[in-house]
């Protein structure tokens, strides 16, 4: 009977007016309707990417856009050099070392951030990097990478492309792929672009679009270049998912209604800046710093003498306040609080006030109502601007 509230970093709550598009009548792609809705729609999703590149749809989840992007780009026994700093960046490292290549590993401890220092150090000794690997957002830890310095170093001390995961924060956080440098970019749409799983997107610049020319690629359903040819037509080389293009046509319409991407980040940056407050006013740990910190998914640490798994159970059996658990190490150590997408401060505040609930439950020591005034404050003072 009671709506399960959905916080996890992915899958995200599905907006109605969304929802009501997906269902619409199916079509042929292979209709000029089709060619009509897929250029209007691509065109529009432009600026999340920050790019003029065409918007590539592939029907899979993101890890397939990870995939795409190195095996159209490497070649076995070629070097690159993978980021991580979490349990997303080593499906980068998993993909990579299937494929062969040789991965140096730029590794740092999960709830840190690698710096443009970090990367300058390891990529010294280096000197024959085809790509360097990173994640914007890491997704088991809410850092959100440096991503424009990181790239200024690849770009300064580097020939190499510099592919990103942007799977966990594009349509929450900033990105200008032309302008930074980024040579590809990749997404998913379940998580901030408001849709279901099933649809990946991906942007390659002229840079990378060389390379994949050059590269004898053992891809067929992956082949970025069979992408490139069909989108001049307005399609796609094989079935696309039609029902998730009709609705990402609807989120675009959303995000324009909102005042613009512009004011899409800013809401993302403001439900961040709610859930810390918010946790810091009930004395209960953040994982990260505020400097790396993600607009998309909080790493909570587990509040004192709380049984993290317990409580979390407990908030989603009572009050139906459904988080994200730690994954690898962290287990049992943070939980994880999604807000990006269809959420907004509302919803924030919501949360707060069934987390302090469960807290009471579990008799942990605390000013009732101080998580919820300071995650306000913030709200209030923002529209006060
Ligand atoms: N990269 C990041 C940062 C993610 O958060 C995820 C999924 O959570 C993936 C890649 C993998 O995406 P998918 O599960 O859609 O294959």
């Amino acid at each position: 009977m009671y709506p399960n509230i959905l916080r996890h970093p992915g899958p995200t709550p599905i907006p109605k007016r969304v929802q009501l598009a997906m269902s619409q009548d199916m079509i042929s792609h292979r209709t000029p309707e089709f060619v009509r809705l897929y250029q209007e729609t691509t065109n529009r999703v432009k600026p999340i990417f920050g790019t003029s590149q065409d918007i590539l749809l592939l029907p899979s989840g993101g890890t397939a856009a990870l995939e795409a992007a190195a095996v159209n780009t490497v070649s076995p026994g070629e070097e690159v050099v993978v980021i991580t700093v979490g349990a997303f960046g080593n499906y980068f490292v998993s993909i990579c070392e299937k494929y062969g290549f040789k991965v140096h590993k730029l590794e740092k401890s999960w709830g840190e951030a690698c710096t443009e220092e970090d990367l300058t150090e390891f990529l010294k000794p280096l000197s024959n990097i085809k790509a360097v690997f990173a994640t914007y957002n890491e997704t088991s830890t809410g850092i959100l990478n440096p991503i424009e310095k990181l790239a200024e170093v690849v770009r300064t001390h580097t020939d190499a492309l510099f592919i990103v995961d942007g799977v966990s924060c594009l349509g929450g956080a900033p990105a200008e792929m032309d302008q930074w440098g980024i040579d590809i970019l990749v997404t998913g749409s379940q998580k901030a672009m408001m849709l279901p799983p099933g649809l990946a997107l991906v942007s390659v610049g002229e840079r990378a679009w060389k390379i994949i020319e050059e590269t004898n690629k053992p891809a067929y359903y992956l082949d970025l270049l069979s992408y490139r040819e069909w989108a001049e037509k307005g399609m796609t080389p094989n079935t696309p998912a039609i029902s998730l293009i009709m609705g990402l046509s609807t989120v675009c319409d959303l995000i324009d209604e909102e005042g613009g991407f512009s004011q899409t980040v800013a809401r993302h940056e403001l439900m961040k800046n709610m859930v810390r407050e918010a946790m810091r006013a009930l004395s209960i740990g953040l994982l990260t710093s505020d400097e790396h910190a993600s607009p998309t998914i909080t790493a909570i640490c587990a509040p004192e003498g709380l049984d993290l798994p317990s409580f979390i159970g407990h908030l989603k059996e009572k009050y139906h306040l459904d988080f994200a658990g730690g994954l690898g190490h962290l287990q049992g150590k943070i939980f994880r609080f999604g807000h990006m997408g269809y959420c907004f401060p509302s919803d924030i505040l919501q949360a707060v006030s069934l987390i302090e609930a469960g807290l009471q439950d579990f008799s942990y020591s605390f000013e009732p109502g101080a998580g919820v005034a300071a995650a306000q404050n913030v709200f209030l003072n923002s529209l006060r601007k």
